[in-house]
């Protein structure tokens, strides 16, 4: 299930778009520092490390920004993700002379960059948080649940089956198949409990109230954050329907699907409440979004305008 792409592959995908600026349109996104995006959990795999972001590289890059795409494990704990994450940003940091990078991290992705910014934070201008996981998700908790019942053979509740039905369907599980166990320890990484733990030892940007900002620098480090609260945005989309399977674990919190709107929040909170479920964050699927909601695309690149304007 987990299928790691080689450091060639994604520098030789890196280093393509990193070419591409010399004939970019406008120098509205271009960065200081080249930007580095890290993908979530889930069977992204399947897609790779490109359209995961659908259409969004390319037009950061057709502003002027220098992209940098990477892949780490798809299910893994936040620590093994990061680790990954870390020798790819040195790579990138090796390969460009840049001094330092942005991150930017969606879902799990949130984990990865903290990671690498409280690893190497001399290195790390940004780091941005997109529907990220920072204070664990109620889904991952029903799901650690429903897997812990099922080991005793003890039957679910409704509720149970409707989160593992849709976060199934979302993860391109076949009915019936199980969690691997990488698939348990990244699960793990993103429950309630899993997240604390993390965030006690990587604390920067993590807000100290239930649903406030956190610090919006620590150790020279920006952060950075924003999510959506829509759940079905586009009757096009098939996956909208998995996502109102999970949202019924928030019993009526804002949430994007996957994450509630205040578990989102890291650094400074650009806004918590786009009309965006947590496919729609990164313009899927296939760019089936809201059309009554700004578009992520756009949301992306005035971010690297605010970055760009803020000197990083
Ligand atoms: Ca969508």
């Amino acid at each position: 299930m987990i299928k790691l792409a080689t450091t060639s592959l994604l520098l030789a995908a890196g280093t393509m778009l990193a070419t591409a600026p010399a004939a970019a349109a406008s120098t509205y996104a271009k960065t200081k520092y080249p930007i580095v995006l890290a993908h979530g959990m889930a069977g992204f795999d399947k897609i790779g490390p490109l359209d995961y972001w659908y259409g969004i590289p390319q037009d950061l890059t057709s502003n002027g920004a220098s992209v940098h795409l990477t892949q780490v494990a798809s299910f893994q704990s936040s620590e093994v993700r990061g680790e990954q994450l870390l020798n790819q940003v040195q790579d990138i940091l090796a390969i460009t002379g840049a001094e330092k990078v942005n991150l930017i991290g969606h879902s799990h992705g949130n984990q990865s960059i903290r990671y690498v910014a409280g690893t190497i934070p001399l290195r790390i201008a940004s780091a941005t948080s997109v529907g990220g996981v920072t204070k664990g998700s109620v889904v991952a908790d029903l799901i650690k649940q429903a897997s812990d019942l099922a080991v005793i053979g003890a039957p679910l509740t409704t509720l149970l089956t409707s989160v593992v039905n849709g976060f199934g369907a979302l993860i391109g599980l076949a009915a019936g198949e199980t969690l691997s166990q990488d698939s348990l320890a990244g699960l793990n990484s993103l429950t309630t409990a899993g997240a604390a733990s993390f965030n006690a030892v990587f604390p920067a940007g993590v807000p100290t109230t239930s649903c406030g900002e956190g610090s919006y620098s620590a150790n020279g480090v920006n952060f950075y954050s924003w999510s959506g609260t829509g759940v079905l945005t586009n009757v096009l989309d098939i996956s909208d329907a998995g996502m109102a399977l999970t949202s019924l674990a928030f019993a009526g919190q804002a949430n994007d699907g996957l994450v509630s709107r205040c578990s989102s929040h890291l650094g400074k909170v650009i806004r918590d409440n786009y009309r965006m479920n947590h496919l729609d964050e990164v313009n899927q699927i296939l760019g089936l979004v809201s059309i009554f909601e700004t578009n992520p695309k756009s949301v992306f690149r005035q971010h690297a305008n605010r970055l760009k304007l803020a000197g990083l």
